[in-house]
């Protein structure tokens, strides 16, 4: 495909990708909020969007369907990262990714006993990984949507998920616990859609980093 294809998904990731694609000249034709198309025209027109899933992005951008993409840090280590070049933090979609327990819940003595604990989370590897680190031994349950309803459906004792203001965790009675990391979204780039269209990416690359805040 010639031109450029950027993959986004709707929501805040769209929204707050607006500003720093209008610094590179690029201004999509439709709100994706608004239209059904999947495939989005833009001003220019050599540059068009693609729609996908948040989790989606880094396929796209894997396998060169799309050439750039925007996506948060937490799909990034979940996807592996194979085949993409990872430029730029836009410090968007600002979150944390976290341990939360229910309210009354003793997670410090849990993980000093030794307990086995059941851990719902969408985010496998990065818990697997936090888990081990801290020796701690867990039973990792994959959920696709609401971590909230596990601990208090009895599904597990704790979940691993993103959080920003924290209302969403206070509304279902439950604490965070422990911070894993800081989440913001990256400009992922096709390795080779890089070198072979480097004159069309390299001004949009550079432009976006200048519109970082
Ligand atoms: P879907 O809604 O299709 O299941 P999703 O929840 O991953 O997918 P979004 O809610 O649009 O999609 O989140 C996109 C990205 O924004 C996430 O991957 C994460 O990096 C970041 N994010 C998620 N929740 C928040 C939040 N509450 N505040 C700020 N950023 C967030
Ligand atoms: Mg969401």
């Amino acid at each position: 495909m010639s031109g450029i294809t950027i993959a986004l998904s709707k929501g805040r990731i769209f929204e707050e990708t607006l500003p720093l694609l209008a610094a590179a000249g690029i201004v999509p034709a439709e709100d994706p909020e608004k239209s059904r198309k999947l495939i989005i025209g833009t001003n220019r027109a050599d540059v068009r969007v693609v729609i996908v899933r948040a989790s989606d992005v880094p396929t796209y951008v894997q396998y060169g369907a799309a050439d750039l993409g925007i996506a948060g840090k937490d799909v990034l280590l979940e996807h592996g990262g194979a085949g993409l070049y990872q430029p730029l933090d836009l410090n968007i979609a600002k979150c944390r990714m976290c341990v939360a327990v229910p309210a009354g819940f003793d997670y410090a003595a849990a993980v000093r006993s030794g307990a086995r604990l059941r851990i719902a989370t969408k985010y496998i590897s990065v818990a697997r990984e936090h888990f081990a680190a801290k020796g701690v031994h867990v039973d990792l349950i994959k959920l696709y949507g609401s971590m909230e309803l596990a601990p208090l459906a009895g599904l597990a004792e704790a979940i691993v998920d993103l959080v920003s203001s924290g209302s969403t965790l206070k509304a279902n009675n439950l604490v965070e616990v422990e911070e894993i990391m800081s989440i913001s979204s990256r400009l992922v780039v096709n390795q080779a859609a890089l070198k072979m269209k480097r004159e069309l990416l390299q001004p949009v690359i550079a432009a976006i980093e200048g519109a970082i805040k």
